[in-house]
């Protein structure tokens, strides 16, 4: 929505806002909040809001730490539960340096600028359907969060097996509330797993949304005694939680993935895209899988991907092409999970699928029998590589792909490769329950 700022002075006085919570994202992809009373609005209307930054991970040295916030007034909304206050409004912002420029740490301006890259190429849009999928688990009587999950339920089973039933449903109205259309909402595979789907948005609301909807979540099953985690695999030997990303491009003339006398009716477009996704998906796994415990989830058995392939009918390969066609025609890329950075996730997918554009790249024949039963060999046969296998590979892999510095741009890029360089050497030197129970009485 389009809205001016008279329009805000005015909702802030029919629906009797008293906080506006401002909201961006650092690198790692957690929500930040500067909330000012109203009387503020006039400022953070002319920009002249300005909020210290050098406490915010992936920001800045502490002689430009002055940063100024500017609200993208299309990100208008009044959260739906009240406090005893009064009611709180939330504006997604972008962070602008003290000299007036665009911050480039801030990874939802670097979406931007990726966004304006695509329209130089003649795309008017970067469609983006996310699937998130969480664990919800009990909390002790100190509002802590216990392994315990609260269901036996599993895929699309019904109450009363779904005791968090009651819980997602309550998600998903509060979200129709603040303006979501949820496509679906159910149970998942694993016990306590959900997942809820929304309606596809071009790349930057998309992300948005994605912030928005865990900040729901999490919001709503404490309502309920309850933890919501978006950690991709809390638990060993069951199922974890991915966020498969719908994608497709648009132009003037509606989807460009489409072709009706295309093979498989999909576009040339789209068979580049595809190309390029393919060919720099080892190189984002560190974006879009981007913490030690990714790795955990992926691995074979639990319907999450390893190997670095497409189908046009299985399930199991990275990326999939969905059976609809005409505008809804997609690819899901099925490797992301939910601790992704949506914005740098997506600035990733979008910079590596318009790599495969700009140079036509023609991804490899699609492998629509199950890899998991092919050897070895036959993998090599049918030009199948496999993921980066932990976060160290996955850094590396990332270091070696000009395209995503790109993608992520300089500062970014650089804070991000440090950051994921000492998460791995702490997680390095720590020594894990599993070591003790094989090795403590052994030797
Ligand atoms: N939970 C699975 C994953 O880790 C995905 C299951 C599904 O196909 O929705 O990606
Ligand atoms: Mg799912
Ligand atoms: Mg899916």
């Amino acid at each position: 929505k389009d809205y001016t700022k008279d329009d805000i002075r005015n909702m802030v006085k029919s629906e009797h806002v008293e906080f506006l919570r401002l909201m961006f994202t650092d690198l790692l992809g957690s929500i930040k909040n500067v909330e000012v009373p109203v009387s503020q609005l006039e400022k953070l209307l002319d920009h002249k809001l300005m909020f210290d930054g050098s406490s915010i991970d992936g920001f800045v040295r502490i002689e430009e730490s002055d940063m100024y916030l500017i609200p993208d007034l299309a990100t208008w909304m009044v959260f739906p539960w009240g406090s005893e206050h009064g009611k709180v409004a939330r504006l997604i912002c972008e962070v602008y340096t003290s000299d007036g420029e665009p911050f480039a740490g801030d990874p939802r301006n670097n979406l931007i600028r990726v966004m304006n890259e695509m329209r130089s190429a003649g795309f008017t849009a970067f469609n983006i359907g996310p699937e998130p999928e969480f664990f919800l688990f009990k909390m002790d009587e100190n509002g802590e969060p216990t392994l315990k999950l609260n269901d036996k339920g599993s895929y699309f089973d019904l109450a009363p097996m779904d005791l968090g039933e009651n819980c997602r449903r309550d998600i998903v109205l509060e979200m129709e509330k603040m303006g979501f259309e949820v496509e679906a909402a159910h149970h998942e595979v694993a016990p306590g797993q959900h997942e809820i789907d929304f309606k596809y948005a071009d790349a930057l609301e998309a992300a948005d949304n994605i912030q928005t909807f865990k900040l729901v979540v999490k919001t709503i099953a404490r309502k309920y005694g309850l933890f919501a985690t978006f950690m991709p695999k809390p638990l060993e030997g069951i199922n974890g939680s991915g966020m498969h990303m719908n994608m497709s491009l648009s132009t003037a003339d509606g989807n460009a993935f489409y072709d009706p006398d295309g093979e498989l009716q999909l576009s040339q477009t789209a068979y580049y895209f595809l190309g390029g996704l393919l060919a720099h998906a080892r190189a984002f796994t560190a974006v879009v899988n981007p913490i030690v415990n990714s790795y955990k989830r992926l691995v074979p058995g639990f319907e999450a991907p390893v190997y670095v392939a497409w189908s046009g009918s299985n399930r199991s390969p990275l990326v999939r092409v969905p059976s609809a066609r005409g505008n809804s025609t997609r690819l899901e890329l099925r490797q992301v999970d939910p601790a992704a950075n949506p914005y740098l996730a997506i600035a990733a997918m979008l910079e590596a699928g318009l790599d495969g554009v700009r140079h036509e790249i023609t991804p490899n024949d699609s492998v629509d029998r199950n890899i998991y039963s092919m050897n070895e060999a036959e993998r090599e046969d049918n030009h199948i590589s496999n993921l980066p296998d932990n976060l160290h590979n996955a850094t590396k892999a990332l270091q070696a792909d000009p395209t995503m510095r790109d993608a992520l741009g300089d500062h970014l890029y650089q804070s991000f490769v440090e950051a994921k360089k000492l998460e791995w050497a702490s997680y390095r030197q720590s020594v894990t329950k599993w070591e003790r129970d094989q090795y403590l009485e052994q030797y």
